[in-house]
């Protein structure tokens, strides 16, 4: 019990060191102790447990959707991952998530492997941004709401622009709540590309708009599956843990 406090005090004031947004890397010093949003830090890497049941957003996101992206999509870039470093990248096994997706972004050669370890980080990021029941307004007296309205001009202007800036992005990608030299913003990334690897870029929550995050439910309307996750599902507890 004592290895046990020691190293969760351990996650904590690293992950307090190098920002809320990187526990994925944290975990790297605790193996056996897995919280929802935390991945095992060292290949083969698990798959994190989703933090709800798989129909808990339903009629939002249906648990057939939450089936497929989690079950098919998530689990396929780990699969891919966990192959990629048990074959031709053994080297990078040891390394935590977050550090191989820091090192492989900096490698052309290495794009298949970044690319599949930042979509196993983006997602597992995205399960964590969602909760039954979220959505609106974040806390009154919270530290983001107090944020958003200094950094962003109020929460009806961050929605607003939270919604241009996700339905925007041409093609596959994301939509980001990030803090960036102090001050909220909101960005977009095509593909795998992740704000977690961006030196002083914090992410705080995400919105999945590649298609096979919202087509079984809202086919084409883009606009309406970021509407309903604003409205409904947004975890402002985990932006707010996030911003530290
Ligand atoms: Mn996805």
């Amino acid at each position: 019990m004592t290895s046990m406090r020691i190293a969760t005090s351990g996650v904590v004031s690293r992950r307090q060191a190098m920002s809320g947004a990187v526990c994925l890397a944290g975990a790297a010093a605790v193996g056996t102790i897995f919280a929802p949003h935390v991945a095992r830090a060292q290949a083969p890497h698990a798959l994190p447990p989703l933090p709800w049941a798989d129909n808990a957003l339903d009629p939002v996101i249906s648990s057939n959707t939450i089936g497929f992206h989690y079950g098919k999509h998530h689990k396929g870039y780990l699969d891919a991952m966990n192959a990629a470093l048990g074959n031709g990248a053994k080297d990078l096994a040891p390394l935590p998530l977050l550090d191989l997706m820091k090192t492989t972004s900096a490698n052309p050669g290495r794009a298949a492997l970044f690319n599949a370890a930042a979509q196993v980080w983006n997602h597992t990021f995205y399960w964590s941004s969602l909760r039954p029941g979220g959505g609106g307004k974040p806390p009154a007296g919270s530290k983001i709401a107090a944020k958003i309205d200094s950094d962003l001009g109020g929460y009806d202007k961050f929605r607003e622009t939270m919604k241009a800036t996700s339905v925007g992005q041409f093609a596959s990608g994301w939509g980001w709540l990030v803090e960036e030299n102090g001050k909220l913003a909101c960005v977009r990334t095509p593909n795998a590309e992740t704000p977690a690897t961006v030196q002083g870029r914090k992410p705080l929550l995400t919105i999945d708009v590649w298609e096979h995050a919202y087509y079984l439910d809202y086919q084409n309307r883009r606009a309406d599956y970021v509407d309903a996750l604003l409205d409904k599902l947004i975890n402002w507890e985990f932006a707010e843990k996030n911003l530290g």
